[in-house]
């Protein structure tokens, strides 16, 4: 992509009430857009890194067997009546047409009688669990494990820390389905290594920590937590196998002697990248999704519930990699795999570009007519993990110079051997 066709531009400064690093860097670099508090549009190079995560979640997904579909966002009131989550105040209600269309008459009398009929989701295990009810009969229908990449919304009266908790948000959620309980903990254990192959490919370590149900189920639940000072839990971790407990549901105390080793626990803030549910039959029988067994006995089917939150993940990452000049993406997800800076408006770039183009190669091309100093400074701020600087310096040289982001070497690289 050419620089000069991004319509956004980097900012040296952000709004005062952007307090948290997150989403100082992502304004500033031109990744996202605040539209209103705790609402935020993915700009085009925000949008880059999205589907770059989506990519990966996608990936560790489909390798677990779960397909991926797709959910309303608009969910009926007899869907969340059915398990008494209407009324938990955690989402944003919405009034049928019919109603709004008697507000023509004065409003004052008809307040009260506004039939609120749809709420924004915020989760959809009521929504899978309907659908599956109209596909699962027997045992032999079971188990199957299904996903989706979409927004959500949340009625969060302060939204704060950015990206980190927002009213809109993107989610992947995945929900099983098994005939028993002993089966729903296998999968259970194999999403908790697909979580943990998801985060470290996207360079966060995340520990596994138990934490409380919530909303979600009367049981424990697992979250995967990220240390990070601005993070809202505070966790106690052992210092040498990372066993973790959220203090919400802790007995342990720091310094305490670990209970899987011989470690020790510590404190620390931490950020929620994802969580695990065992949801048991709590939902299944709210909505009366039964299957036939072996031997021809009708029995709850029991459930599971799998999320992580994209522009979460995405936060937290430039929680972790950045420094005075900006964000240092890991290269996995920069949403470029290559900088590619022209100095000197000279020709050789625009052939370099295109070449790199042809070979596949994700090419951030920064053909603007600015200064050296502001394109140095928009490279570093963007946080694209490859630079490479074409100039009439570099050519004489004998090539291109190559500068990572998170290192100060440079280095010249044969423009014949740029691509590999
Ligand atoms: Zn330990």
């Amino acid at each position: 992509m050419r620089q000069s066709k991004l319509f956004t531009k980097t900012q040296k400064t952000v709004s005062a009430g952007e307090t948290s690093k997150n989403a100082q860097l992502l304004t500033r670099g031109g990744f996202i857009y605040k539209n209103s508090a705790g609402i935020y549009t993915y700009l085009p190079l925000g949008w880059r890194v999205i589907e770059k995560l989506s990519n990966i979640i996608r990936e560790e997904m489909n390798a677990i067997g779960s397909v991926e579909m797709f959910m309303p966002a608009l969910v009926s009131k007899e869907y969340l009546q059915a398990t008494d989550r209407w009324d938990k105040g955690v989402g944003f209600k919405v009034v049928s047409q019919t109603d709004l269309d008697k507000l023509q008459a004065p409003i004052r009398q008809l307040a009260d009688k506004l039939q609120e009929e749809y709420v924004l989701g915020w989760t959809h295990e009521e929504v899978i669990t309907v659908i599956a009810s109209n596909y699962v009969n027997s045992y032999r229908d079971l188990p199957f494990f299904t996903y989706q990449i979409q927004t959500k919304f949340r009625n969060e009266k302060r939204p704060k820390s950015g990206l980190l908790r927002g009213r809109e948000f993107m989610m992947k959620d995945l929900y099983s389905f098994h005939t028993d309980q002993k089966d729903l903990e296998c999968f259970y254990e194999v999403v908790k290594f697909a979580y943990l192959r998801i985060f470290e490919r996207c360079g966060l370590e995340a520990l596994y920590t138990l934490a409380a149900g919530g909303d979600f189920t009367e049981d424990y639940t697992h979250e995967f937590q990220v240390l990070a000072e601005v993070g809202e839990d505070s966790i106690l971790y052992c210092n040498k196998c990372k066993y973790a407990e959220n203090k919400e549901v802790s007995k342990l105390k720091t310094g305490d002697k670990c209970k899987e080793c011989n470690g020790k626990m510590q404190s620390a803030n931490s950020i929620e990248v994802g969580n695990i549910f065992p949801l048991g039959t709590k939902y299944s029988k709210a909505l009366n999704l039964k299957y036939k067994d072996e031997d021809g006995n009708e029995k709850q089917v029991v459930m599971g519930s799998y999320g992580i939150g994209l522009g979460r993940l995405m936060a937290t990452i430039v929680e972790k990699y950045n420094d005075d000049k900006g964000i240092i993406w890991p290269s996995s997800v920069a949403p470029f795999g290559m900088h590619l800076l022209s100095l000197d408006k000279n020709k050789d770039a625009d052939k370099i570009y295109q070449t790199l183009i042809e070979k596949g190669v994700q090419v951030l091309y920064d053909d603007r007519d600015v200064s050296v100093g502001e394109k140095f400074a928009d490279a570093d701020l963007i946080g694209i993990s490859m630079r490479a600087v074409v100039s009439e310096k570099s050519l004489k040289k004998g090539g291109v110079e190559i500068k990572m982001r998170d290192s100060d070497k440079e280095e010249i690289i044969k423009i014949d051997d740029l691509s590999k």
